[in-house]
């Protein structure tokens, strides 16, 4: 039986996707830091994201561990070795890859059974986890990688269906209740809020992980209170759920190696990266990244390269490898472009040291398609945006951005397209690119984001909201655990 004394033991189970991943890595750190006994369970092709942090931990006695489970791709009818979402390659696939999720509940239940733990931070696509851990009288926490601000417009967008009161496309509405006056059109709304054609096994799954939200003991967020106060209330009171603000967590990640490491093995060594960084000007590069999922085409790519060479700005470009392989010969390429370019732009291809990156001071501004922890990293480094939503929550977080915040320009997307978005021109990219580089507004922005940014460094602190936070919750999972046992 647990004691008082007893180090609290929180398992974390991530859904299969770096952008799940890497913050639970981050938060599994940041609770061991506290004394709690973390252990992360994955499959065996995403462990090793975890082995250098869980080496590292070792050395500073820190108690995270990794448990592997095996993915059932055969069974889900997917090819052996996809089991990241990074490396789903169309709609197909993603439904295959959700339904293998769910076959992973018995497991979860030997897990538990085996392990104990005093608390469960589950992803929110693992709705059956809160049954589950119940089952056993352990709390579930819910995880859902994303922001207050997103979690709230959802909420609105769910209740009052304002999009059924336009008649076009492309008609505003304006998303009731929320503090500010937010507006979208139908196009932005994902497509089973808009009543597409995805699968209906997925908007089952969507609507089973409210209701298990609701019975669960409560949310963890990567976000911190002063970033978005109205929302982090507003979330709390009228959706009504227990939630705790504990970010920005990649804010863990302090030395170079640490930011260096994180996620995938980098396409290019830390020095020549910083190499190239060290040689720029404060402030006169752009980062251009759209995340792990998104999966633009050639033609999209290319006109991407003829946007940034046409801004005359200066900036390190990340280019996924081409999933399906169907562009091995980079057809994308404009003729002639890097030799054009020449060290005005560095191209990664492949995976990116993004925090170690955004930090640097030659960074001037950020190229995002609005990913939650890409948009919270760029926050952290205090840089203005150009937001570039493709689907998933980043429709709502360009909102965040560039009206509440107002720390970014919108390049024009308009369209809630899974993996591949909306098709955005070279002008569009040149303008947007040049907006928050240089000129009057993106000093305005800049400075507005660096605040921002330090506010985001207190909040992590020792006596910082989010550093408060995190202790509040390990209070109440404890508290929770001594009621169990009178
Ligand atoms: N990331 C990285 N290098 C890359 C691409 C992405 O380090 O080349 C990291 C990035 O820092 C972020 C995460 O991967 O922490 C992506 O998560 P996000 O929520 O931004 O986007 P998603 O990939 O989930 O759409």
């Amino acid at each position: 039986m647990a004691t008082e004394t007893d180090p609290v033991h929180v398992l974390f189970f991530p859904l299969m996707a770096q952008g799940h991943i890497l913050p639970t890595i981050d938060m599994s750190k940041l609770f061991a830091q506290r004394g709690v006994k973390t252990t992360i369970t994955t499959t065996p092709l995403n462990a090793p994201l975890f082995t250098k942090t869980i080496e590292k931990s070792h050395n500073s006695n820190l108690q995270i561990s990794l448990k592997v489970i095996e993915f059932p791709a055969k069974e889900a009818g997917l090819p052996e070795g996809v089991e990241n979402l990074d490396l789903v390659t169309n709609m197909e696939s993603t439904w295959k890859f959700f339904n293998a999720i769910s076959l992973l509940q018995h497991t979860l239940d030997h897990l538990l059974q085996e392990l104990r733990p005093q608390g469960l931070v589950a992803d929110m696509f693992f709705p059956w986890a809160t049954d589950i851990a119940s089952k056993y009288g352990i709390p579930r926490i819910v995880f859902h990688g994303t922001s207050f601000f997103s979690m709230c417009a959802t909420d609105s967008l769910v209740r009052h269906q304002p999009h059924k009161n336009v008649s076009s496309e492309t008609d505003p509405f304006v998303l009731p209740g929320l503090p500010d006056r937010i507006e979208l059109v139908k196009t932005q709304i994902p497509d089973n809020a808009r009543g597409g054609s995805e699968d209906d096994n997925f908007k089952k799954l969507l609507q089973s992980a409210k209701e298990a939200e609701k019975r669960s003991f409560g949310i963890l967020v990567n976000s911190f209170y002063e970033l978005e106060p109205a929302y982090a209330d507003h979330y709390r009171n009228v959706p009504g759920k227990k939630a705790w603000h504990i970010g920005p967590v990649s804010l863990c990640n302090k030395n170079v190696e640490d930011k260096a490491q994180r996620g995938k093995t980098s396409s290019i060594d830390e020095h020549t990266c910083l190499k190239w960084l060290n040689s720029k000007k404060p402030k006169s590069v752009a980062y251009v990244c759209f995340g792990t999922m998104s999966n633009f085409s050639a033609s999209q790519l290319h006109e991407i390269a003829m946007g940034l060479e046409a801004s005359g700005q200066e900036f390190i470009w990340v280019v996924k490898k081409q999933k399906g392989d169907e562009d091995e010969k980079e057809t994308w390429v404009p003729e002639g472009f890097e030799k054009r370019i020449g060290n005005k732009g560095l191209i990664i291809r492949g995976w990116a040291p993004q925090v170690l990156i955004l930090d640097h001071e030659a960074v001037g501004g950020f190229v995002t398609h609005c990913g939650w922890n890409s948009a919270l990293e760029g926050i952290s480094a205090g840089l203005p945006m150009v937001t570039w939503p493709i689907f998933a929550d980043q429709f709502n977080n360009e909102k965040l951005i560039t009206d509440v915040f107002r720390i970014g320009v919108g390049v024009g997307a308009r369209k809630w397209i899974r993996l591949v978005g909306d098709f955005v021109k070279r002008e569009q990219i040149e303008k947007a690119v040049k907006e928050i580089m240089v000129g009057k507004r993106a000093e305005e922005m800049r400075s507005r984001a660096n605040k921002l940014g330090e506010m985001a460094r207190k909040a992590v602190e020792e006596g910082g909201s989010s550093y408060s936070d995190m202790g509040n919750f390990i209070e109440e999972l404890k508290g929770s655990q001594m009621r169990k046992q009178d």
